[in-house]
């Protein structure tokens, strides 16, 4: 499985621009539900063909979330003893490099890692570019150690330098939601450019990326924001223009499909979703149990009682719904992982392609960034305002701001995410 990091006292470093602590703060996790804040962690020492970051911009994301409760256990594959630190989407300053990296590609510049990487050079996906489908791919902070530190070490290859003018509050989101985003935009563009396109889930930190990045190129007109946080939803409408539903109605869960239909009249052509929820079977077995014991079991009870388990809490199934004959899903998120059911009429018979991008391939994030040194995420335009609600709350890096950033996230207090100013 990829490449082996962190090859303690192999290599000596080459360079170093500071006397780098030989202990750091760090968060640890083991799957356990738990995380730990460690202020004496041994800092990584930089191993051959390695950059060592100086972490400053860390982002936290619901996968973090997932880690820590256990979710990604069979991923992270810790033996008894062993732990993780997580963080996938953190950018920084190179201060060191380890044997067979040049010192003079790396001095004074700032880096950030994609979240996916892999560069095996010899699989299918390595021949098309296609790096994050490599099959050596490591998930950053599941697989190996990642951002939630003052210091990781990484294979120089893949390290992204960061323009000089593009800031780290900017340019930290890229590794992972902002590429996510803009990968699962160009799997769909290829597809179409008109009409309207809906974010389901488009509050949170996935959605608010995929809004960032559709803003540097499709009119706010065209954009519809759908979500149950009627507050965040309102500020979306107000700041960035662009229309808005709220999917939990007066009566609990709808379908929002046949009211994306009036908004767009018919020209929803293209659906990105952040939730990925496909609605349960469990749900539907419960639903089906209380119809029997309330003795209602009849077919307009029973389809009633399914779209209400299917449509309005399966947003998969809702998007394949709304969009246009011959539209575009694109499931970015993944909230149930079992039992996911699709309407297969609906999908299959009218051509929907469903696709889930894994991260994104290097010349993605490199167009972002150049987008950035153009200034198309300016602080003053619809890009760069909704690139500030995705960056969302700004934390310490501390035991405290820590747990500050994680409740907040965990609550659904944010727009966007949460993020650790390793300067405060
Ligand atoms: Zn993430
Ligand atoms: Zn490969």
């Amino acid at each position: 499985m990829g490449n082996i990091l962190y090859k303690e006292g192999v290599n000596e470093e080459v360079w170093a621009s500071e006397d780098v602590p030989a202990k750091m703060r760090a968060v640890k996790i083991k799957g356990d539900g738990e995380y730990h804040f460690d202020p004496e962690c041994p800092t990584p020492r930089v191993g051959a063909g390695e950059v060592l970051i100086k972490v400053k911009r860390s982002g936290m994301c619901h996968t973090d979330v997932g880690a820590i409760a256990g979710h990604m256990n069979p991923m992270m594959g810790l033996k008894e003893g062993e732990y993780r630190r997580p963080g996938h989407e953190f950018a920084g300053e190179a201060v060191a490099v380890g044997e067979g990296v040049d010192p003079e590609d790396w001095k004074g510049t700032n880096g950030l890692a994609l979240a996916l990487y892999g560069y095996c050079d010899d699989c299918f996906n390595c021949a098309e570019d296609k790096y994050n489908l490599c099959r050596s791919a490591v998930f950053t902070g599941i697989q190996v150690d990642g951002g939630f530190a003052d210091y990781v070490a990484l294979p120089a290859k893949h390290v992204l330098q960061i323009p000089g003018d593009v800031s780290l509050d900017d340019a930290f989101a890229v590794g992972d939601a902002l590429l996510t985003a803009q990968h699962a935009l160009n799997l769909i563009y290829a597809y179409s450019t008109e009409g309207f396109i809906a974010v389901y889930g488009g509050v949170g930190g996935l959605g608010m990326a995929v809004i960032a990045n559709l803003l540097t190129d499709i009119d706010e007109e065209k954009i519809i924001s759908i979500d149950t946080r009627e507050e965040f939803l309102q500020v979306q409408r107000e700041i960035l223009g662009i229309h808005v539903i709220n999917s939990m109605g007066e009566h609990g869960p709808r379908s929002v499909a046949k009211e994306l239909k009036k908004l767009t009249k018919y020209g929803l052509t293209r659906v990105v979703d952040c939730v990925g929820s496909g609605g349960r079977m469990d749900g539907a077995f419960g639903a089906v149990e209380k119809l029997v014991q309330e003795g209602n079991f009849d077919k307009a009870s029973f389809e009633a009682a399914m779209l209400t388990e299917f449509a309005g809490k399966g947003t998969v199934m809702d998007a394949i719904a709304a969009v246009n004959k011959g539209g575009q899903v694109c499931v970015v998120g993944s909230r149930d992982k079992e039992h996911m059911l699709f309407p297969v009429g609906n999908w299959m018979g009218r051509e929907v392609g469903v696709i889930g991008p894994w991260g994104g391939p290097y010349e993605t994030a490199e167009s972002i960034l150049n987008s950035m040194d153009q200034e198309e995420y300016a602080p003053d335009t619809e890009a760069g305002k909704a690139l500030a609600m995705l960056r969302g709350k700004e934390c310490p890096f501390t035991k405290e701001g820590f747990d500050d950033g994680y409740e907040a996230l965990t609550k659904g207090k944010v727009m966007g995410r949460v993020y650790f100013n390793m300067d405060l």
